[in-house]
């Protein structure tokens, strides 16, 4: 069954390992921060340094495993209809709005919604990894290793498989800050299948 995660919101729930999570993008052009976690040992998060790492490159897509801080396969990803996301920016955050746009009244961001989705399962706002930002576009500087936000490839109905690796907790967003989703704040839809 397809559910909506509202715009600027976000959600907490669990993936068994052998389903597969399919996070569509319903209106084209909107982020979805994904925040993975060992059901069974809350210590153990997604970790985009070593994914980033072990890949030798900072574009996942089809068949790149994201790997956990003690270096295990937490999902993979499957079929990928957009092939452009971004694992280096941490989710928007009050700060981050501060500093970045000087909103004198922040919204809590992707880390504020994460961070109360999460709560009820006891995961500290500390705990929370650098997402993996599905359809976020960030196009990198090869000399200067300048970085822009840029609106997402992704356009309406497009969506990103992951298959889970271990027993997962996920946290899964639709972004909040305007750059990220060409300025308009959308929903997001998910999608847990069973496994094979
Ligand atoms: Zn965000």
């Amino acid at each position: 069954m397809i559910q909506t995660i509202e715009p600027r919101s976000g959600v907490a729930f669990a993936l068994r390992k052998g389903e597969r999570l399919r996070v569509i993008d319903p209106q084209g052009e909107q982020v979805a921060d994904l925040v993975a976690f060992n059901s069974h040992d809350l210590g153990e998060a997604i970790s985009s340094g070593r994914s980033i790492d072990y890949a030798s490159r900072i574009y996942l897509s089809t068949g790149d495993p994201i790997y956990s801080n003690r270096s295990r396969v937490m999902l993979r990803i499957g079929e990928d209809a957009v092939g452009r996301h971004d694992f280096l920016l941490s989710p928007c955050s009050a700060e981050m709005f501060r500093i970045i746009y000087g909103d004198e009244r922040p919204h809590r961001g992707c880390f504020g919604n994460l961070a109360a989705a999460l709560a009820p399962y006891g995961v500290a706002p500390d705990a929370i990894p650098t997402a993996f930002n599905v359809f976020m576009n960030v196009p990198v500087d090869p000399l200067t290793g300048t970085i822009r936000v840029e609106p997402p490839l992704s356009r309406a109905g497009d969506y990103t498989v992951f298959e889970a690796q271990m027993d997962l907790l996920i946290g899964l967003t639709a972004c909040s800050a305007g750059q990220s989703n060409n300025f308009s704040y959308k929903p997001i839809h998910y999608e847990v299948l069973p496994g094979g």
